[in-house]
């Protein structure tokens, strides 16, 4: 029996359907339900509008972090773990290796308490590096 791609639920009755970033890389996914279809497709037109934000949110937090580090790591630290934290809580996009594992659902809610957990190894960072 197959699952389906947003929720993970596996059901006997389910409908193939296309999603994909531009129409040269379309795949076909599985769902269970409508409202699991209007889901997946709003979000991969999420992923599609803020991919580059997304890039630039983990990229400029990690230059401007090491910038930071050679003068107070601390702060270096705190800088990139908090902000890649915000990031991916903003925008909890996941491999497809693990959309497939466990359906997008429950891979966005992992990639939200990783990004938490950033956030809290950040203060962690900012409290104890001297
Ligand atoms: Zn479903």
């Amino acid at each position: 029996m197959d699952k389906c791609a947003w929720c993970g639920e596996k059901a006997e009755q389910l409908r193939s359907i296309k999603v994909g970033m531009d129409a040269r890389r379309m795949e076909n996914v599985h769902v269970c339900s409508d409202e699991c279809e209007s889901r997946i497709k709003g979000y991969y037109e999420f992923v599609k509008k803020n991919t580059y934000l997304f890039l630039a949110g983990i990229l400029i937090p990690i230059f401007i972090g090491i910038i930071l580090c050679a003068f107070k790591p601390s702060l270096g630290v705190f800088i990139m773990m908090a902000s890649i934290g915000f990031v991916v809580i903003m925008f909890p996009f996941v491999t497809p290796q693990t959309s497939k594992k466990f359906g997008f659902k429950k891979a966005s809610l992992i990639a939200k308490i990783f990004g938490f957990l950033c956030i809290v190894f950040g203060v962690f960072a900012l409290i104890f590096i001297r």
